[in-house]
């Protein structure tokens, strides 16, 4: 499990682990939020209505969503769980909320938080994104120094200084998770 703040390059981080990692799934999550240039549906999101959202809900088709700066997110439940069955790592790149609310349901799951080098530097990378209004930033920035404080609940922080730096350590925590006596 990937989590951190808005702007901290969680998704640059997934998508360079996607490929020095390949064995490892990636969760791809519903959201109603409008796609941006260059995201595919079902490779970056499965874009939804709201109303398709509330009826994954209804169906309890999520493993968990949240409400963020007023658009939802999700991660679809069977992907998630067929993964896990065929014994194969997933991973979920999802904000804090939700991040909180999977561990409830999988404690033995690894969480790893990411962090920006300091919160100027996250403001700098999501107005840099040139995608959201001032006002979207802002709440951006409220959340991310809400959600600095629950790094308590992590097993990992991880210093996204530069994309391969952060790589390195993920890549180095999978590989001694994997070494656990416990799964021996
Ligand atoms: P963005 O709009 O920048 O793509 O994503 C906004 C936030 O939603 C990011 O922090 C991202 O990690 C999070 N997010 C993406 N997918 C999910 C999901 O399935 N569940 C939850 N809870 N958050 C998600």
């Amino acid at each position: 499990m990937l989590s951190g703040p808005s702007g901290v390059g969680k998704g640059t981080v997934c998508s360079v682990l996607r490929q020095k990692m390949p064995e490892l799934i990636y969760s791809v999550s519903a959201t109603t939020r409008q796609p941006r240039q260059g995201e595919m549906d079902g490779i970056n999101y499965f874009f939804k209505s709201k109303e398709q959202f509330k009826d994954m809900i209804a169906r309890d088709a999520l493993l968990e969503y949240a409400e963020y700066v007023g658009n939802f997110y999700g991660t679809p439940r069977d992907f998630v769980e067929r993964t896990l069955a065929s014994g194969k790592d997933i991973i979920l790149e999802i904000e804090v909320q939700g991040a909180l609310k999977v561990k409830e349901k999988f404690p033995e799951g690894v969480f790893i938080f990411l962090l920006p080098p300091s919160l100027d530097e996250l403001k700098q990378r999501i107005t840099g994104r040139g995608t959201e209004t001032e006002d979207l930033i802002a709440n951006r920035m409220t959340v991310a120094a809400e959600e600095m404080n629950l790094i308590r609940h992590y097993d990992y922080a991880v210093l996204n200084d530069e994309i391969d730096n952060a790589c390195r350590r993920i890549q180095s925590i999978v590989e001694a998770e994997h070494c656990r006596s416990e799964r021996y």
